[in-house]
């Protein structure tokens, strides 16, 4: 025994694929969780160098691991290497968490399912919502696929429209109507005058060290929104934040999101429902070791 965790001859390994991996609050998520319920488990990360993907799926398995988290920039490149794939982590065409089968691993995307949990806590209702996703990277992308079948409407505002028009004609190729637009950052005077939108702040603009930054600097932008959801959790308030509550909005940050994802995960490896006091504890030891206080 040391620092509260066991390790003994029957102790189960998960652990984290990635590059770099040095940052990750995923440790404090899961070794919480595992001392919290008295399950003998450990979670490690692991920094897995360019082109060694398969091999460290393939040792992985061959190691026992019970399952793997998977962060940048290895999302997508790990999907050939698995057994079988999740059909939201297929649409969105990124794996965040393999789970130990029969054979080989099984990916799934924890992300979205883990901003749904976060947007609940937060009390935040995506359904029926008018929707703005800033940004069109591989989050925004799958954020707009996670809400798809939610919203009553979604526009994707970029700075570079093209990527934003790849995403909607994406998702309205194989969705009824047209739910998704793409618009040009700059262009978004064009957005219908007296609507207000729930935003998701999906680019990496005002993350640390950028903490005077915001994707969006001006204030009548934030106007038309209610309530803005920043995917950023480094600082823990962003400027998009502070600027949507200068407006009047509610802001809201990405650490639930964050906390969720693991959480789902953990919940996929062991068959654990985690909820309550042990969400708050593992929040808690999270933002511990991020060196963030309540
Ligand atoms: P990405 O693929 O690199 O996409 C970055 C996006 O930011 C692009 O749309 C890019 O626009 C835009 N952008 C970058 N610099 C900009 C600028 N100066 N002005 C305007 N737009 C700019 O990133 P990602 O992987 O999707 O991640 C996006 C965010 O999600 C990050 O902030 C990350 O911290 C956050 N995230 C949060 C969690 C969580 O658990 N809370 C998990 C994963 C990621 P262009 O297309 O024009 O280049």
């Amino acid at each position: 025994m040391r620092d509260g965790i066991r390790i003994d001859g029957c102790t189960r390994t998960c652990g984290l694929i990635g590059n770099p991996v040095e940052h990750t609050m995923s440790p404090a998520i899961h070794n919480t969780l595992a001392q919290a319920l008295g399950q003998n488990l450990v979670y490690v990360p692991f920094r897995v160098l360019p082109g060694e993907v398969r091999e460290a799926v393939e040792g992985a398995r061959a190691l026992n691991l019970l399952g793997c988290n998977v962060t940048v920039p290895y999302k997508s490149e790990v999907i050939p290497y698995l057994k079988e794939l999740d059909p939201l982590a297929e649409r969105i065409g990124a794996v965040n968490t393999l789970v130990r089968t029969e054979g080989g691993f099984k990916g799934y995307n924890t992300d979205m399912p883990g901003l749904l949990r976060a947007f609940e806590a937060d009390g935040v209702k995506p359904g029926g919502e008018k929707v703005l996703i800033l940004g069109a990277g591989g989050v925004a992308r799958a954020v707009a696929v996670m809400l798809s079948g939610l919203a009553s409407e979604i526009i994707i505002l970029n700075r570079t429209i093209e990527r934003a028009q790849k995403i909607a004609d994406e998702i309205n190729a194989y969705t009824e109507g047209q739910p998704v637009r793409a618009m040009a950052l700059a262009d978004w005077r064009q957005l219908p005058w007296g609507e207000r939108y729930l935003a998701v702040q999906a680019t990496n603009v005002g993350m640390y060290p950028r903490v005077q930054e915001a994707v969006m600097e001006d204030p009548d932008f934030y106007r038309r929104i209610h309530t803005g959801y920043d995917l950023i959790f480094n600082p823990a308030r962003t400027r998009f934040m502070q600027m949507t509550e200068a407006a009047g909005g509610r802001a809201y940050n990405g650490l639930k999101m964050l906390l969720y994802q693991g959480i789902i995960a953990y919940e996929l490896w062991t068959g654990a429902a985690v909820t309550g006091e042990l969400e708050e504890k593992a929040y808690d030891a999270m933002k511990h070791a991020m060196g963030i206080g309540d």
